[in-house]
């Protein structure tokens, strides 16, 4: 029943665009729409027609529009539609359910122990319990993990900090869930939300840097995420800082994280006296925002080191722009002491000027990265999520995939 001809290389996605435009930014016109996604206006109105008679976008109402007629707005008629995300901790899993707006319906959090022998199917249940509570159309389920993923689409996991090696995440849950899942590595999945929700719809290259337990960085090039031959690019938090520094968990010597992850900041802290013996980094922030000098002082420093490592990666990279999230910008005020200036100095002359933005960080914020991947699909021009994105649009369409094709 489809009148248009997607061109060779865009398959489903100009149309699944279009619907993830509507359902991610609201009622948009279709000049927007054609100006947003880089497509013809004859484009745009060819297949929002198509859309119309199959009741997945409706008209609405005239806005005024510069120098012409007004503009309708075109918007979803079907807002029900959503994903879950889940972040895989050493500890817990945080889950949560959201629209494809972005508005979080639901976020839990589940005890998880990963290294368990049964750590797979435990969850599967987890996931399956949220997949069945869920109401409303179900576009499909992501997973956010802290190790290499080798495809969003296969799902195969190394995650040392896990103790999972060749964890056939992806394939177990898909066989448990029947619906597309997603797994890319956690800061990926916080990248992908900035595509969607952030940074990404002004900017096509840009990093995402995350501080607190671990130290990682999200690449975007072009609008893809990098990931590396293996699936372990960004790992930032792995650039030797110190010949003589403390082993890291990784199996390296003196690397970043080792020495500014949330470990290594509370280590220090307890041993110069800021923080007492089992304290937390929430104890290590009162004692900053109390004033103690060794507290400042660790935060400044951890700021340099930042700074110094992250300039090398600006230099090698060139991105527009970098945005800092993660539970450690709790304590930016603190960081930035030393960040900003060790940045600005570290870089040439003519990167000098690159733009940081550090947002505001909550608890559910990885759930709705890994939620992201599947939300991020219908923009998937570059098939970072393979066959499980094609799904994905599929469900977007709600239409037999063979239509679409
Ligand atoms: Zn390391």
């Amino acid at each position: 029943m489809t009148s248009y001809t997607p061109g060779p290389t865009r398959g489903d996605v100009v149309p699944s665009a279009i619907l993830g435009l509507l359902g991610t930014r609201g009622p948009s016109s279709r000049a927007d729409i054609a100006r947003t996604l880089n497509v013809s206006p004859a484009t745009v109105t060819q297949i929002t027609k198509e859309l119309i008679a199959r009741d997945l976008v409706e008209e609405l109402d005239s806005v005024p529009s510069q120098g012409g007629r007004p503009a309708r707005l075109l918007g979803l008629v079907r807002s029900a539609s959503g994903a879950i995300g889940a972040k895989v901790t050493a500890d817990h899993v945080a889950i949560v359910d959201v629209q494809l707006d972005g508005t979080v319906q639901a976020f839990t959090s589940e005890p998880f122990d990963p290294a368990a022998p049964d750590a797979l199917d435990r969850l599967c249940r987890i996931l399956g319990s949220a997949v069945g509570s869920r109401a409303g159309q179900l576009l499909g389920v992501g997973v956010g993990v802290p190790g290499s993923v080798d495809s969003q689409d296969s799902g195969v996991v190394d995650a040392p900090t896990l103790g999972w090696g060749d964890a056939q995440v992806g394939p177990m849950l898909r066989a448990a869930l029947g619906v597309p899942v997603l797994v890319d590595n956690d800061v990926n999945t916080l990248a992908a939300a900035e595509r969607i929700y952030g940074v990404g719809r002004d900017h096509s290259s840009y990093l995402v840097l995350t501080v607190g337990r671990g130290i990682g960085c999200g690449i975007v090039i072009n609008g893809a995420i990098y990931r590396g031959a293996n699936g372990g690019a960004g790992e930032i938090g792995h650039i030797s800082v110190s010949d003589d520094g403390p082993d890291c968990a990784c199996g390296a010597q003196g690397c970043l994280e080792a020495r500014i992850g949330d470990a290594a900041l509370l280590t220090e802290a307890i041993a110069r006296g800021a923080v007492g013996k089992g304290g937390t980094t929430a104890d290590l922030l009162d004692a900053a925002l109390a004033n103690n000098v060794a507290a400042l002082d660790i935060y400044r420093n951890a700021g340099v080191l930042l700074g110094r490592a992250l300039a090398g990666v600006i230099h090698t990279l060139d991105p527009e722009v970098v945005v800092i999230l993660g539970e450690g910008v709790n304590a930016w005020s603190f960081w930035e002491q030393g960040f900003e200036q060790s940045f600005r100095r570290h870089l040439m002359p003519s990167r000098r000027g690159i733009p940081f933005i550090v947002e505001p960080w909550t608890e559910d914020q990885w759930a709705l990265g890994a939620a992201s991947l599947v939300l991020g699909t219908p923009f998937d021009a570059s098939g970072n999520a393979g066959e499980q994105g094609h799904l994905v649009r599929a469900r977007l369409h709600s239409t037999p995939i063979e239509v679409l094709l």
